[in-house]
């Protein structure tokens, strides 16, 4: 249906009329409640997002799945876009200096604030963009493989890769990557899937029908569930990495942004 839509109307229209029914979803949502920090708006309730899957309840996956108040109506940042914009404007010092920013798959909120920043040089793409002709995605996203990144070493002041290696089969070789395109004094926003009851990351590379890994992983398009050791593959390919609990240190005010208490950042320094 959505291609066939797709095919009929032109893209800059659909651009547009998205952008009408978001704004008619900001005006209809208007409220006190909930404040949206990306499009700085208020509303009585932030729309549902994520897909239903047991096996997210199951290994208590955080991160994934489906949530309740987790979309903004207006812009449609979600609960980790919140997450991340919300570290990097709250505890850093990332927009207010001229730095180079990687943004890979990146999210639509995130993407229009951050590459809208005079201050950011910013570059973003994802594997597969040149067949993804959505509207989430940019029409002219670059495409990137982060098992094999075209950058020279040490050329990113900061990435975001936010959601994206629960999806790489060669995991390891993005992690080396990642950290091979990082300045010395930078970091990466490594955000994963997460399940912290897990010693060990469940995953099996013989799995390959998005059926089977919708029923092992919670979505057919996952590899793997993420435990424990997902912080030693990142110590592993260099990094040394911290978790952040950011609702725990101002519950009030992340609550109003609807950011998910239990979600750790995970911020890898090289
Ligand atoms: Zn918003």
């Amino acid at each position: 249906m959505k291609k066939i839509i797709q095919a009929i109307i032109p893209f800059w229209l659909g651009a547009k009329l998205r952008g009408a029914w978001q704004k008619f979803l900001g005006w209809f949502y208007k409220g006190n409640n909930y404040y949206c920090p990306l499009c700085q708006h208020s509303f009585r309730k932030m729309l549902p997002a994520g897909i239903k899957n047991e096996i997210f309840e199951k290994y208590h996956i955080i991160g994934g799945g489906y949530r309740l108040n987790a979309l903004c109506p207006r812009c449609y940042s979600t609960d980790r876009d919140r997450l991340v914009f919300s570290y990097l404007k709250d505890f850093t010092h990332f927009l207010e200096n001229q730095n180079k920013l990687l943004h890979i798959a990146p999210e639509g909120a995130l993407r229009a604030y951050l590459s809208n920043s005079l201050k950011i040089n910013y570059i973003s793409g994802f594997k597969g963009a040149d067949a993804f002709k959505g509207y989430y995605y940019q029409q002219h996203e670059r495409h990137l493989d982060i098992t094999h990144l075209p950058f020279e070493n040490e050329s990113f002041d900061v990435i975001i890769c936010n959601h994206v290696l629960e999806h790489v089969s060669e995991d390891k070789s993005g992690m080396k990557e990642l950290y091979r395109v990082l300045k010395p004094g930078g970091f990466a926003i490594l955000q994963v899937p997460y399940a912290p009851e897990l010693k060990l990351t469940i995953e099996d590379p013989s799995i390959q029908d998005p059926k089977l890994r919708l029923r092992k992983f919670g979505q057919k398009d996952h590899v793997r569930i993420y435990g424990q050791d997902y912080i030693n593959r990142l110590q592993e390919s260099g990094f040394s990495v911290e978790l952040i609990y950011l609702y725990q240190k101002n519950p009030t005010y992340y609550d109003k942004i609807a950011i998910n208490a239990e979600e750790p950042l995970f911020i890898a320094r090289k």
